[in-house]
């Protein structure tokens, strides 16, 4: 017997309203609904594959074996921080990959040929950070390269470029940040080299000794290198975290047959335009040599990266402690299968390649999409049309005899309106949350405990979603309204679609292609709306609610394991944030937007439950709850050192031990001061300091030295100019430091040019790593150097201009000598034509640090991570 179906009499009619109420427990289901889901997305995001050991060779030949890549990251691992031009990265890494490289070579199939290429290489380039252009010079920076012939040989075959850096920062043994890229090439090499077949193409390998000075190793090879004019496309390995999956977060640029091979080939999907965006648009404070391989190489090219706890990323935990076989597993399973798939492809050598845009992105893993930009457009407006007609045509439908199609587009109306103004409230509450807690000094709670973002700011968006909702309810609904209170609630929902169909078209209108994200939900919507439209489901009792409920899960699975994504990527990065910036509003702004992206179809139920005081009582006292935990608990205190957690999250800090040498016009000596540089990370790292470190002295912001008002760039011992710039820095009057070298700039003399030019030329001596800083004074303008081939813009700094160049040594080398042409308007005397500083820096200089140093680093409490230095700075005017 066939079910009866629900009928309602005439004299029903108001009866159907109350069958439609939700009982008020209900919202406690959509919130488990909600929290399940993201359990769920977050299980999914964080699942490796099972690692394989040489047990598994017999049965799997050709395939990558954790175990044998584990055993060469351990090495690299255990020999510790490789900074450039230590004895570590220049010595102790490259006889251990030479000695490896070796052992490949000797197992090798002998159908194969594996050439070996040790360069050193000498290079400058010009680059642009934070709008500030600076010089980048390095000098004897070496690389192991290796390439591995293909089927298809002579002169100009094409060949895939595979690229990892084994160098570190100081302090941080660099096991993610990039040993286990390395450890994965290496065992790729090993498997394609053990084969009897060969790929078509040749597969270079570049394990670059340089990536830390500023990608300054793959600018060596690329523009110097006799292999680098055969690459035709790249695969960059890189991390920003500590485990987990590596994601591919740049791919092209405009090269969508990259996309296709990652398609056809990866096996654990992990890849998101929007990721791509996020990086493009310069939120992530980090670089790769997909830069260098893209502008100086012409390459398209594949950039891929562990992005999970970047807590560790440069830090002492950037250790294997951290790691496990299957985090190297599933990048070498992904690897070795594009590599396997590029190197044998048509594409490789192809000249007419496809060009153009591309949308990809994966659904948790379990599937993977792409698609042209092009295409893209169309499926966005066609699913946001779609998103917003079939819902009306369902409901029209369904809407019998008594509801009129203009109450339908009034509640319509109803549901845009009020995910808008939601959405604004939320934004509103949070960052006024978000403001107050910085004001009292609590800021990032949440750091270690990142569920506490949950109380601190998704509870309160939800609030006022919720608010939102009950002041219209209340103030603008159509008591009259022929319409039951499930068709209302349905009508509501299509103003959710209209909402995120106006998000789809404006971002894609506006280029980004990460309107993918809103088209996925209103994918879901548009389901659940077809599927009740056909069924006809929208006067039965409940049956409607059942079809949305079961496209939400998946709708769900996609809104919240973005919200994780984004908690797992930014919070960390909030650790070098800089501490001139609120960190708290920014991730207020994340928990809202998440807020909305997970809750937005769920919030219109609001209007059908019988009761929502009890619920929002609730929510507040969540809030209030999760307030005081992050304020007066432990569990609210940001850092954790490992003997508190597993996964530690310290803070960073970077302590400079300087010593500076002012000179007058002859070049005598005409002061020295001394004393500790400190620079703001977080938002917490002053307070910090002056609480453990210095307790009793108060540091002094870099700029309002008086040194600063007098001297080119303050005279401070500027490394990078990136880290300088972004950060506050501080300055404490110290002892002196001790050191036992200095890189030095001697001047060696004068040569006029012509009646307006002058060229200065200096003997540079010391292999060491420094910066000089080139100020021309009022008047001159440096027209041409030694350098490069061309004098990029200066830099700005404290009111001063000044051309930054960063040096770098791999190898020692010799004296080498530097020039500087400098154009004058009216005659000019010694002395008035350039300010010079030069500063030395020692890292990874234990050795030589004074008991003094050694004392205040040792004030660091045990969740800090400080990276000391030492450094000298030399001041003289010419
Ligand atoms: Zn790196």
């Amino acid at each position: 017997m066939p079910p009866k179906r629900v009928r309602f009499k005439e004299d029903e009619e108001r009866q159907v309203q109350n069958l439609h109420e939700l009982s008020t427990d209900s919202v406690y289901g959509a919130v488990l609904l909600v929290l399940g889901c993201g359990l769920l997305a977050s299980y999914l995001s964080t699942r490796l594959p099972a690692a394989l050991t040489v047990a598994d060779l017999e049965r799997t030949p050709s395939a990558f074996i954790a175990e044998r890549a584990w055993t060469s990251l351990k090495t690299l691992n255990d020999i510790g921080p490789k900074p450039v031009g230590s004895q570590a990265n220049e010595v102790m890494a490259h006889e251990f990959l030479l000695k490896e490289l070796d052992g490949i070579v000797a197992s090798a199939h002998a159908n194969q040929r594996i050439e070996l290429d040790r360069q050193t290489v000498t290079g400058a380039f010009s680059t642009s950070l934070l709008n500030q252009s600076m010089t980048s010079v390095y000098r004897n920076v070496q690389n192991v390269v290796v390439r591995l012939a293909g089927e298809n040989e002579g002169d100009g075959s094409a060949a895939l470029l595979l690229n990892c850096h084994f160098d570190t920062v100081a302090s941080s043994p660099g096991a993610s940040d990039d040993a286990a890229s390395c450890a994965v090439m290496l065992e790729v090499l090993r498997v394609l080299s053990r084969r009897p077949e060969r790929t078509r193409h040749p597969v270079v390998f570049l394990l670059n000794g340089a990536e830390e000075t500023m990608l300054q190793a793959a600018h060596g090879f690329v523009t110097r290198h006799p292999w680098a004019a055969d690459v035709r496309a790249f695969l960059n390995l890189e991390s920003s975290g500590s485990g987990g999956k590596e994601v591919l977060f740049q791919a092209g640029p405009h090269h969508p047959w990259l996309i296709e091979m990652y398609a056809r080939a990866i096996r654990h999907p992990f890849a998101h335009t929007l990721g791509e965006e996020i990086f493009q648009l310069g939120l992530i404070p980090s670089d790769t040599d997909f830069r260098m391989f893209r502008d100086y190489g012409e390459v398209p090219g594949m950039d891929f990266a562990h992005i999970a706890n970047g807590y560790r990323y440069h830090t002492r935990y950037d250790s294997m402690d951290f790691l496990s076989l299957e985090v190297l597993q599933r990048t070498g399973d992904n690897i070795l299968a594009l590599t396997r798939a590029l190197a044998n492809s048509d594409e490789l050598a192809a000249e007419d390649r496809s060009v153009g845009g591309t949308v990809f992105f994966d659904f948790l893993g379990l599937a993977f999409v792409h698609y042209r930009v092009a295409t893209g457009r169309i499926i966005n407006a066609s699913v946001a049309l779609l998103a917003l007609l079939v819902p009306l045509v369902g409901l029209a439908r369904g809407r019998g005899r008594a509801g009129g199609f203009g109450e339908i587009l009034r509640e319509v109306l109803f549901g845009l309106v009020a995910t808008v103004l939601g959405a604004v409230f939320s934004l509103i509450s949070c960052t006024t949350i978000a403001r107050q807690l910085d004001f009292v000094g609590k800021t990032m709670t949440w750091y270690t405990n990142t569920y506490l973002i949950l109380g601190l700011y998704c509870c309160p968006a939800l609030l006022a979603h919720c608010f939102v909702y009950m002041f219209l309810n209340a103030f603008y609904s159509n008591s009259k309204s022929n319409l039951t209170l499930g068709q209302m609630t349905q009508a509501r929902l299509g103003g959710v679609n209209i909402f995120w169909g106006i998000i789809t078209l404006a971002s894609t209108m506006a280029g980004y292609r990460s309107g993918y994200i809103p088209m996925v939900l209103l994918v879901f919507s548009l389901a659940s709306s077809t599927l009740n439209a056909v069924l006809n489901t929208g006067r039965t009792r409940r049956g409607w609610i059942a079809v949305h409920l079961a496209f939400q899960l998946p709708a769900l699975l996609w809104s919240t394991n973005f919200y994780n994504v984004l908690v797992q990527l930014f919070v960390p990065i909030t650790g070098r944030f800089g501490g001139s910036r609120n960190p708290e509003l920014f991730i207020s702004l994340l928990a809202a937007t998440g807020t909305l992206l997970c809750c937005s179809y769920l919030i219109p139920f609001v209007g059908q439950l019988r009761s929502t005081m009890n619920f929002t009582a609730k929510l507040s006292a969540v809030t209030v709850l999760a307030l005081l935990v992050a304020c007066f608990s432990p569990l609210g205190f940001p850092y954790r050192d490992e003997s508190m957690t597993s996964a530690p999250t310290p803070q960073r800090h970077y302590v400079t031990h300087t010593f500076r040498v002012f000179h007058d016009e002859q070049g005598l000596l005409q002061g020295t001061d001394s004393g500790y540089l400190f620079q703001e990370m977080d938002r917490n790292t002053r307070q910090t300091i002056e609480e453990f470190v210095v307790p009793g002295k108060s540091l002094t912001p870099l700029r309002q030295l008086y040194s600063c008002r007098q001297e080119l760039f303050c005279a401070a011992p500027f490394y990078s100019l990136w880290h300088q710039m972004r950060f506050n820095n501080y300055w404490l009057p110290g002892p002196e430091p001790a050191f036992d070298n200095m890189v030095t700039m001697a001047y060696l003399g004068t040569e006029q040019l012509n009646v307006h030019t002058r060229r200065l030329t200096f003997a540079m001596d010391a292999s060491i790593q420094s910066s000089i800083i080139i100020g021309p004074k009022e008047g001159v303008r440096l027209v041409g150097w030694s350098l490069l081939d061309h004098v990029p813009p200066p830099a700005k700094y404290a009111g001063r201009d000044g051309h930054f160049v960063f040096i770098t040594h791999g190898l020692p080398g010799g004296t080498w000598n530097v020039t500087l042409d400098l154009q004058h308007d009216q005659p000019k005397k010694t002395g008035e034509l350039v300010d010079i500083v030069v500063t030395t820096k020692f890292w990874e200089y234990h050795h030589m640090h004074t008991a003094e140093f050694e004392d205040l680093l040792a004030q660091f409490p045990s969740w800090a991570h400080a990276v000391p230095s030492v450094a000298v700075v030399s001041v003289f005017p010419l």
